[in-house]
């Protein structure tokens, strides 16, 4: 497989510290690899949110499915994200997606956004899935003061784009809210989303997928995709004959597995420190009880949340390479961003930090299509850090391609094939500089 990455990102290095691990009960689910070949109507390659929707929503049809995963499911940005359940799976902002799109396409692509949300909520209805869920919608807060303006006009464009209401409030009230911090000025309440525990969404969809009948394999990297009398996926110790494929491998992907995709999506790391549980006394000093999910106005943003159990979990973008050097740069960036967002809890540990790999396109929209050049081969991914919501209904999107059916919102700039991004296989090289500049613009 031809990764972009240090092979350190790949390993299980990154998640060694993640808290995730210690909520649930014994260790993920595995499954046997692959040995001799196999044949089945549905491959599906990447067992995270993506590939086990796309799973869900073939075996509900009652379709022949296998699940392959390098490792096993969850072990991607599934199994160690933020949690956070919201609108957002573009790079850009709506007015960029209307503009370069058109008002149609576009109204289609925010009402897959919202239907994105309702898909995650349906899930968990439908499989009882307990996920340790809080948060009423999302938080935004100003990082500077003098953004009431910017938010409110945010505020009123979400509003009339999702005809929900949405609350604002002044930084003298973000106290009341239990929002204080020297760092943030003022803030939006938006009232889509709520939080959930990562792998417990993940566990819970993977158990589903077995139930309905999907047959998984764990430990069974694709090497290779040829074709004769229809896909044949070559793995370490076995093959798959499918008639059609799906590919839903996002940041963990290969510049070889398809060449289609070569130098056409971007894996970027996303890192998150866990506190210690606070005590209520602790809470109080700070000043900051919400139980909202958050998200500041950076452009290099950090997002956070008070856990059930009153850690608090920050989150944040913004390093190039996976070394054991550059980890530890990373967690002192955080562990600095963490002292200054919440001063009163300077002595509070860390006692969890962890990274993964989200996923960019150069298009800067997600994509669910066709893969060019391949017959009866879809593919979704790049949902830039908003794929908690998005992955699901893109694997979905993709499933229902398969099976020839067309049910929910799909946007046309979904399906545009994806464009190569400049530097092609030394894309990552662009990182730095983008980092240095949005760095600049955030303390501006
Ligand atoms: C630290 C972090 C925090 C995040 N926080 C949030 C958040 O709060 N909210 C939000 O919406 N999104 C968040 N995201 C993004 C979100 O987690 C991802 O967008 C989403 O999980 C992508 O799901 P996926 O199924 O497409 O890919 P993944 O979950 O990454 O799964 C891909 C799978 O493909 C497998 N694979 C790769 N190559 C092969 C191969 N050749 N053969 C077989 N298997 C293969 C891998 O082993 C992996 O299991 C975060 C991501 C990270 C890393």
């Amino acid at each position: 497989m031809k990764r972009i990455y240090e092979p350190l990102a790949y390993g299980e290095r990154p998640i060694r510290d993640r808290y995730w691990d210690s909520t649930i009960a014994g260790p993920g689910i595995e499954y046997p690899a692959l040995e001799g070949e196999t044949s089945c109507e549905f491959a599906i390659i990447g067992g995270g949110y993506t590939g086990l929707s796309a799973a869900l929503t073939l075996a509900d049809n009652g379709a022949d499915v296998v699940l392959l995963d390098a490792k096993y499911p969850g072990w991607g940005a599934s199994g160690r994200n933020g949690g956070l359940v919201s609108v957002g799976s573009a790079k850009v902002d709506d007015e960029h997606v209307i503009r370069k799109y058109g008002e149609t396409d576009a109204r289609v692509f925010f009402d897959a956004e919202r239907a994105s949300v309702d898909l995650v909520e349906d899930y968990l209805v439908r499989f009882a899935l307990d996920v340790d869920r809080h948060s009423r919608g999302y938080t935004y807060v100003a990082h500077r003061p003098g953004m009431e303006d910017a938010l409110r006009a945010y505020g009123e464009e979400y509003s009339s784009r999702y005809g929900l209401p949405y609350e604002f409030v002044p930084g003298e009230e973000m106290a009341g809210h239990g929002l204080k911090s020297p760092d943030f000025h003022a803030a939006v309440h938006l009232p889509i989303g709520f939080a959930l525990n990562p792998m417990k969404f993940v566990l819970g969809l993977t158990r589903q997928a077995e139930k309905a009948g999907v047959r998984m394999f764990s430990n069974t990297a694709v090497s290779e995709i040829s074709q004769g009398g229809g896909h044949v996926l070559k793995t370490p110790r076995g093959v798959v004959r499918a008639k059609k494929l799906l590919i839903a491998t996002n940041g963990y992907s290969s510049d070889d597995l398809p060449r289609a995709f070569a130098g056409r999506y971007l894996p970027v790391q996303s890192n998150i420190l866990v506190t210690r549980p606070m005590s209520d006394d602790e809470i109080g000093k700070q000043g900051w009880w919400s139980r909202q999910m958050v998200c500041d106005t950076r452009t290099l943003l950090h997002y956070f949340r008070l856990l059930p159990d009153n850690r608090m979990l920050l989150g944040l973008r913004g390093s190039v390479r996976v070394t054991e050097a550059n980890i530890a740069a990373t967690e002192a960036k955080a562990r600095a961003d963490f002292e200054r967002m919440f001063p009163e809890w300077r002595h509070v540990e860390t006692e969890h930090f962890w990274s993964g790999l989200i996923c960019m396109t150069r298009n800067l929209v997600p994509f669910a299509g066709p893969v060019p050049g391949l017959e009866n081969a879809w593919a979704a991914l790049g949902y830039h850090g908003g794929g908690v919501t998005m992955a699901p209904y893109a694997g979905a999107l993709i499933a229902d391609m398969a099976l020839g059916f067309s049910r929910r919102p799909h946007p046309d700039l979904m399906k545009r094939p994806l464009r190569r991004f400049e530097l092609g296989p030394w894309r990552r090289a662009s990182l730095p500089l983008a980092f240095s500049w949005y760095n600049l613009k955030d303390n501006l």
